[in-house]
């Protein structure tokens, strides 16, 4: 293919994948931006494919097969709950990546003279320390998410100082790496690089608390998308460095708006327990809650339900584990048929991905102008008859607001106790992913209604149709 087909078909797939962030950025444009993306990178590979210096199709198409394969398997199999793991383990893909890249270009170099050459080592040592931060990062971040690693955060004595020693031990072998005439003395230097950010990446993750996750999450999505975007600079691939600058920047600008929603700092969740005393785990603060918990039964909660004028429901990572979306639904069709207004409100961090609550209840096939965002709802909340807490916890939890000894002080949740009454499901006490406990459990007006949340709803459907009188066929 001539180049400058290639260069068309490049810049083709680059405004592609503008348009299919757009159409990302709202549910109902969601699926065309998901086509839209899908043509882009299919129009890239075949453009890749044919360009100059691609040989040996035997194990570039041997290479994809194998890797389709995988990535189709994964696709289908993975729980809507274990999509973080996924999207986690493969950053450190694109990290690992552009590390290979770097000492592939570096083992074999490119013609290079000059200030030329001076500039590709430059892009090759910030693509090989951004690429190995993402790799060994997204790993640890992966291990806390799949329960293999611990998801206290880790805060070493000096932690701050540790890092900055290790950026300063990437930058002396990047000098040196610069100034290297053969790929021989050049790679002890990139190799130091390589092992200097590893460490950091383990350590910079390490150091970040369980509530913190999905920023650190979309960070490292950020970080792929620079690490991409340096290989591109290394193999001198536009559409690469096009790509990489996108994911990079919308990653970027994801972790702000998380942040913004958390009431974090985003220098805080970088460098990981900011302000936290050192050596003192962060999730471990926070005051026992004062007060009684009220269960109340099935029966009961449909008759509260039967009878609110005003119904607002607050789905969490229970909901997900437990796949309540559908009967939920169903409650939810019963309720608003029988004149009863119900809306549901989602905070920035339900569930464990971004957008996690969105999917599932539009897989449920929840109309959209009845899902509120938190700031959208918040206010609503005082004049609602009843709120429904299904499989949430962290993001209901008032120590965010009135207790600065807890770990998630400042973080905005869904006022659901400011409601005249509140029904919390759940199997038992347990604490949510930030492993603190929930004053809102003891609150006077709130009622615990224990079990599965799926089983639970299944249960509720039954006896609001009993109790209203619905048959079905
Ligand atoms: P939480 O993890 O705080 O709480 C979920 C609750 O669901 C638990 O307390 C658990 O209690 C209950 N639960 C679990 N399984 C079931 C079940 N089958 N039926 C009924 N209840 C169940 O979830 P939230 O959605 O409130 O908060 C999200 C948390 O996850 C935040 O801390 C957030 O920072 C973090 N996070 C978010 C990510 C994101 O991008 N959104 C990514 C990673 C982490 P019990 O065991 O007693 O039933």
């Amino acid at each position: 293919m001539p180049q400058s087909l290639i260069t068309v078909a490049y810049l083709a797939a680059g405004v592609l994948f503008i348009f299919s962030l757009a159409g990302l950025s709202h549910q109902k444009t969601a699926r065309r931006g998901n086509m839209l993306g899908i043509l882009g990178m299919a129009l890239a590979l075949v453009a890749t494919t044919l360009g100059p210096g691609v040989s040996g199709y035997g194990p570039l198409l041997a290479a994809v097969a194998v890797g389709g394969a995988i990535g189709a398997v994964l696709a289908v199999r993975v729980e809507m709950t274990a999509m973080p793991q996924l999207v986690a383990i493969l950053h450190s893909f694109v990290g690992l990546a552009a590390v290979l890249v770097g000492f592939a270009s570096t083992l074999n170099p490119p013609p290079l003279a000059g200030t030329e050459a001076t500039i590709h080592a430059i892009e090759t040592v910030i693509g090989v320390f951004v690429g190995a931060i993402t790799f060994t990062g997204s790993i640890v971040a992966f291990g806390k998410l799949q329960g293999l690693v611990r998801s206290k955060p880790l805060l070493l004595p000096g932690r701050h100082l540790l890092n900055l020693a290790a950026i300063i031990a990437c930058v002396v072998p990047g000098v040196f790496f610069t100034q290297a005439h053969t790929p021989a003395t050049a790679i002890v230097p990139l190799l130091a690089v390589a092992v200097v950010a590893s460490l950091l990446g383990i350590h910079l993750v390490m150091a970040i608390g369980g509530a913190d996750m999905p920023v650190v999450v979309s960070m490292l999505n950020s970080y792929s998308g620079w690490a991409a975007s340096s290989a591109g600079f290394m193999l001198e691939n536009d559409l690469l460095i096009i790509t990489g600058a996108l994911v990079g920047s919308s990653g970027a600008i994801l972790s702000y708006i998380m942040c913004t929603a958390m009431n974090r700092s985003i220098v805080s969740v970088i460098f990981g327990g900011f302000g936290a005393s050192e050596g003192a785990p962060a999730a471990s603060g926070g005051a026992k809650p004062e007060g009684e918990v009220t269960s109340i039964s099935v029966t009961e909660s449909a008759a509260l339900m039967r009878d609110a004028k005003s119904i607002v429901i607050v789905p969490g990572y229970g909901m997900a584990v437990a796949q309540a979306q559908y009967p939920l639904y169903e409650l939810t069709k019963l309720l608003r048929d029988h004149g009863v207004t119900v809306r549901f409100a989602i905070h920035p961090v339900a569930g464990r991905l971004p957008g996690h609550m969105n999917v599932l209840l539009a897989e449920a096939k929840v109309p959209y102008d009845i899902v509120l965002e938190m700031d959208e709802i918040n206010h609503d909340l005082p004049t609602t008859d009843l709120t429904v807490v299904i499989g949430a916890n962290d993001i209901v939890n008032p120590s965010a607001l009135e207790d600065p000894s807890s770990p998630i002080f400042g973080m905005p949740i869904l006022e659901v106790w400011k409601a005249n009454t509140c029904i919390v499901l759940k199997r038992g006490m347990a604490s949510g992913y930030a492993g603190v406990e929930n004053p809102l459990f003891y609150k006077p007006n709130t009622r615990m209604l224990f079990g599965d949340a799926k089983k639970t709803v299944d249960a509720l459907l039954d006896e609001l149709r009993q109790q209203l009188n619905v048959n079905v066929a």
